[in-house]
C-alpha cells in the first residue's frame, strides 16, 4: 500500500532516518489508528546520486504495510511527473528528447504513453499525446505504466 505525501527530496537526502516524516492517522486498509515504524526502503529518484531513504509503517492489526511516497512521482518512476510530461510535450511539439535524461528512457516513455493511449482512449483520441497524458493521470493512472 503507497501513501502519497509531500516531501522535500533535498532535506531528505541530507538528513536520512532523521526526515521528519509525517505518519498517517490511520492504515490504509483496515483504518486502524495503530501503526507502527518499519523502518525505511530505499528508492531511486533523479538528480541524487544515492537512494533516498523512505519510510515505512506496519499496522499491527492487518499486518499491512505501509510505504510513504513523495507527491510528483510515480510509483517505480525516478523522474518527477512534471519531468516526464516536459519530455512528452517536447517530443510532440518539436520531435526533440530532454537534455540530461537518457534518450532510451524517455523513448520508454514516450512508447508506453502511446499504447496506453490506444489501450485505453482508443484509436479514436485525436487530442494529441500531451493531452491523453493528463487525461490518463486525472483518471487516476499512470500514464506511462507499461501494465495495462
Ligand atoms: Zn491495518
Amino acid at each position: 500500500m503507497v501513501v502519497f505525501f509531500s516531501v522535500k527530496l533535498k532535506e531528505l537526502f541530507k538528513k536520512e532516518r532523521d526526515y521528519p516524516w509525517p505518519k498517517p492517522e490511520n492504515c490504509s486498509c483496515c483504518l486502524s489508528s495503530r501503526l507502527w515504524g518499519h523502518g525505511f526502503a530505499e528508492a531511486i529518484f533523479d538528480g541524487y546520486n544515492r537512494p533516498l531513504l523512505l519510510k515505512l509503517y506496519r499496522c499491527p492489526d492487518c499486518g499491512c504495510v505501509i510505504r510513504l511516497r513523495p507527491i510528483g512521482y510515480f510509483k517505480r518512476f525516478q523522474a518527477s511527473i512534471e519531468t516526464i510530461r516536459s519530455s512528452i510535450t517536447l517530443k510532440s511539439t518539436r520531435n526533440r528528447w530532454l537534455s540530461g535524461i537518457g534518450r532510451s528512457r524517455q523513448g520508454h516513455w514516450f512508447l508506453a504513453l502511446k499504447k496506453r493511449i490506444k489501450a485505453c482512449l482508443t484509436d479514436t483520441w485525436v487530442e494529441g499525446v500531451v493531452a491523453g497524458f493528463d487525461y490518463l493521470l486525472q483518471l487516476g493512472q499512470i500514464p506511462i505504466s507499461r501494465s495495462i
